[in-house]
């Protein structure tokens, strides 16, 4: 079933009432909590755990304070391992992720060849060495960065 403008609509709502993924897409019926997550990512309403209204006066004030010229980023390589697969040949997904395992999403949501990394994490962090750089990389916007990190927040405790 598609997501008409009634169903994504519907979805908002449920979303906004603070309803799991799982629970929306029993609502909504014909769709899995996959599909709600990676609709919810794509309608950026991923981060609700930090309502906008209330970040922007805080990023104003720490404009005006941060005069200095911050130095400058030094990029490191990146060497992204392929994922994890067991036995069978399979990728780490929703239902076989645990905390040994990164979490670093990698695909859309809302399809089934959506998998995490999977490779052991640093102590003290949900993602291997490779995604912990690459998590804490400035490349995206400040407002994508925060949204990408809500949204795997929300993956990881849901
Ligand atoms: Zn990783």
């Amino acid at each position: 079933m598609g997501w008409t403008d009634e169903r994504v609509e519907q979805l908002k709502q449920l979303w906004a009432e603070g309803l799991s993924a799982s629970q929306i897409a029993r609502q909504l019926g014909g769709v899995t909590r996959n599909a709600v997550i990676g609709k919810v990512h794509r309608l950026g309403l991923a981060g609700r755990a930090t309502p906008a209204r209330a970040e922007r006066p805080r990023l104003q004030v720490a404009r005006r304070v941060a005069r200095p010229r911050p130095a400058p980023v030094i990029q490191v390589p990146i060497v992204e391992k392929d994922p994890i697969v067991d036995e069978f040949g399979r990728k780490t997904t929703v239902l076989t992720i645990s905390d040994r395992m990164c979490k670093w999403p990698i695909g859309d949501p809302s399809t089934a060849e959506f998998h995490f990394c999977g490779h052991p994490p640093k102590p003290g962090s949900p993602y291997c060495e490779a995604h912990c750089v690459k998590a804490f990389q400035p490349t995206q916007s400040r407002r994508d960065r925060e949204r990408d990190r809500e949204f795997r927040r929300y993956l990881a405790n849901s």
